[in-house]
């Protein structure tokens, strides 16, 4: 058995052999840590019965991980480089499928249902490319995809917005976006030294766990989306303030007063300081009043 792809000697090795050059426009910041990359397949519960969805496999450092202890590991893969890189990295492991594919643009369910037959329990688990680590995110959520959960290497301020709770400065509409779908918690601070090359931002893993249902029921989620971002729109206005100039042009300033207060919110009060029950109740009594 050869030694893991993720040690700085063999990384380099590999590296060297494809004559391998990163991209920073792709996010390649490769993990070289063995250690790291347990903590974060433990983080994640693999067990033999797991099927995984990763993002980005990369040379395949955190894929076979994954491959040694899941079922079964899809993993998509966007720069054609890499994919004789995986073929010989990843050639041990006969329960590695990747694609080649922007995950922005895959079909998530499709693939999900052609390679997870008879796998129940199914976790995205991914050190992202911090340049779409967001629109990554949320589309994995706002999808509704069959999955348990996500946990991946992000952006330590990103993981921070994600897990904030109300009342703090990193609390704003990635916060809801994500917990209305998910319970967030932050597992761990990564420091740069165990990337190559190393990113300029400090690293945290996340963990996502799905909600059976959403956090508060809502008639329409896109308009509950619509109305918790005007909220956000400019952070040192009121509720009021934000709603009157940025949800519009349907909704007017009266009826925006009369459902705050049905909701009880105080009209002065800023997003930041909204639960997410709040922002539930305040777009159900906004809804009922559009024309
Ligand atoms: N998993 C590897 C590791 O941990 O060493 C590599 C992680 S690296 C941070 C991100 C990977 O995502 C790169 O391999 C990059 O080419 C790939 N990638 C970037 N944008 C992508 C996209 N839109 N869809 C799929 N893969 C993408």
């Amino acid at each position: 058995m050869s030694k893991d792809i993720a040690t700085p000697a063999r990384t380099k090795e590999i590296l060297a052999k494809f004559g391998f050059s990163f991209k920073k426009s792709l996010g390649q910041n490769f993990l070289i840590d063995t250690n790291i990359l347990n903590n974060i397949v433990e983080a994640a519960n693999i067990t033999s019965d797991t099927g995984v969805i990763e993002v980005g496999p990369g040379i395949g450092a955190l894929t076979e991980q994954l491959a040694k202890k899941a079922k079964k590991v899809v993993s998509f893969e966007i720069d054609q480089r890499l994919l004789p890189v995986l073929d010989e990295t990843l050639a041990p492991y006969n329960n590695v499928k990747i694609i080649h594919s922007d995950v922005l643009k895959a079909n998530i369910h499709e693939v999900m249902s052609e390679e997870f037959q008879g796998i129940e329990e199914v976790m995205v688990v991914a050190n992202l490319p911090y340049y779409v680590t967001t629109p990554i995110l949320m589309k994995l959520l706002e999808e509704h995809l069959p999955i348990k959960g996500i946990v991946v290497m992000i952006q330590a301020e990103v993981a921070d917005r994600i897990a904030a709770k109300p009342g703090t400065k990193e609390y704003g509409a990635l916060s809801i976006a994500a917990q209305y779908f998910a319970k967030a918690e932050r597992v761990m601070t990564v420091p740069a030294t165990v990337f190559v090359p190393q990113p300029r931002v400090d690293s945290a893993v996340l963990r996502l766990t799905i909600r059976d249902e959403p956090a508060v029921k809502v008639t329409d989620e896109p308009y509950f989306f619509k109305v918790f971002h005007a909220c956000f729109a400019n952070r040192r206005k009121t509720i009021l303030n934000n709603l009157v100039h940025n949800l519009g042009p349907k909704e007017k300033k009266q009826e925006i007063e009369e459902a705050l207060s049905e909701a009880a919110i105080d009209p002065k009060r800023r997003g930041e300081t909204l639960s997410l029950e709040e922002f539930g109740r305040l777009s159900e009594s906004l809804l009922k009043r559009l024309p």
